[in-house]
């Protein structure tokens, strides 16, 4: 059996990326010798497409990621190694926005959409104001394929009414770092099957470290072999429960992007640990 194939699978903002700043520049040589060393880096976020674009640019080699909270997987074959093919069409498991509006305002009472206030329908400030963006970066985060981010002006219960509600008609809602966003029913879990296909198609089985900060990485993270928790600026830790019980849990102890470092660092001890004990 040969050793496997190590995959990050990342989310960004808050996980590797300075929850205020969204610079990770002290990580980026760490990254880069990472990739050198045949790891393949999968940044899996809310973002948009043409937001993981412009990140991923910031690597002279190409990188697979996934892209609005599990929507669609873009060059995928970069991670069997096939660079040449990586720009192909992306695999889409996201409802166009269209369709999703239509189900929206078909499946909620005009009482509960008025308390989701949808970034689409405010101004260029507000927008900036809320996400923390402007010019080309607001525009980015923005052009939205498959979801919509909205800030929610009400209760616990109320919102957890309206996932239901959505729910039934095969919509997902999500909490954010900064907004909730609507979406297809579709998570960042989901690629991971996928990746794990792709990777076992080839000579090797994919081990999956997956990082993240907050709700809407735990599903990633109970599906990975390794997760990795990174508390955020305040402290506070993400908790969830996972029935599997051979998952390995790592938590940093310092926020992005410094605990992202600690925490792959960590990943890659276990596995040199686990790889001597199988082969060595
Ligand atoms: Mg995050």
């Amino acid at each position: 059996m040969s050793e496997p194939q190590i995959i990050l699978m990342t989310d960004l903002d808050g996980t590797l990326l300075d929850h205020d700043t969204f610079g990770y520049e002290s990580v980026k040589s760490f990254m880069v010798e990472l990739i050198h060393a045949g790891i393949k880096i999968i940044p899996n976020s809310s973002k948009t497409s043409v937001e993981l674009e412009y990140f991923c640019k910031d690597f002279d080699a190409p990188l697979a990621y996934v892209c609005e909270n599990g929507a669609a997987i873009h060059h995928l074959a970069v991670v069997k190694g096939q660079a040449s093919e990586a720009f192909i069409d992306p695999i889409v498991l996201g409802k166009p926005v269209s369709v999703l509006m239509d189900h929206w305002t078909g499946c909620l009472s005009a009482q509960l959409r008025e308390l989701c206030v949808f970034l689409d329908d405010l101004s260029r400030v507000d927008q900036a104001q809320i996400l923390g963006l402007r010019g080309e970066a607001l525009d980015r985060a923005m052009s939205r394929e498959y979801s919509r981010l909205f800030v929610f002006k009400g209760s616990e219960d109320t919102f957890h009414r309206i996932q239901d509600e959505a729910k039934k008609f095969d919509l997902n809602v999500v909490r954010g770092g900064r907004v909730s966003q609507l979406s297809g029913y579709h998570d960042k879990a989901d690629s991971i099957s996928i990746v794990r296909q792709t990777v076992s198609s080839g000579p090797k089985n994919a081990l999956i470290v997956a990082l993240g900060d907050g709700e809407n990485d735990i599903n990633m993270l109970c599906h990975a072999d390794i997760a990795c928790v990174i508390p955020s600026k305040n402290g506070e830790i993400l908790s969830f429960n996972t029935n599997r019980s051979f998952q390995k849990i790592i938590h940093a102890s310092k926020p992005a992007p410094h605990g992202w470092l600690e925490a792959v660092e960590a990943a890659l001890e276990l596995i040199s640990i686990e790889s001597r004990n199988c082969y060595g």
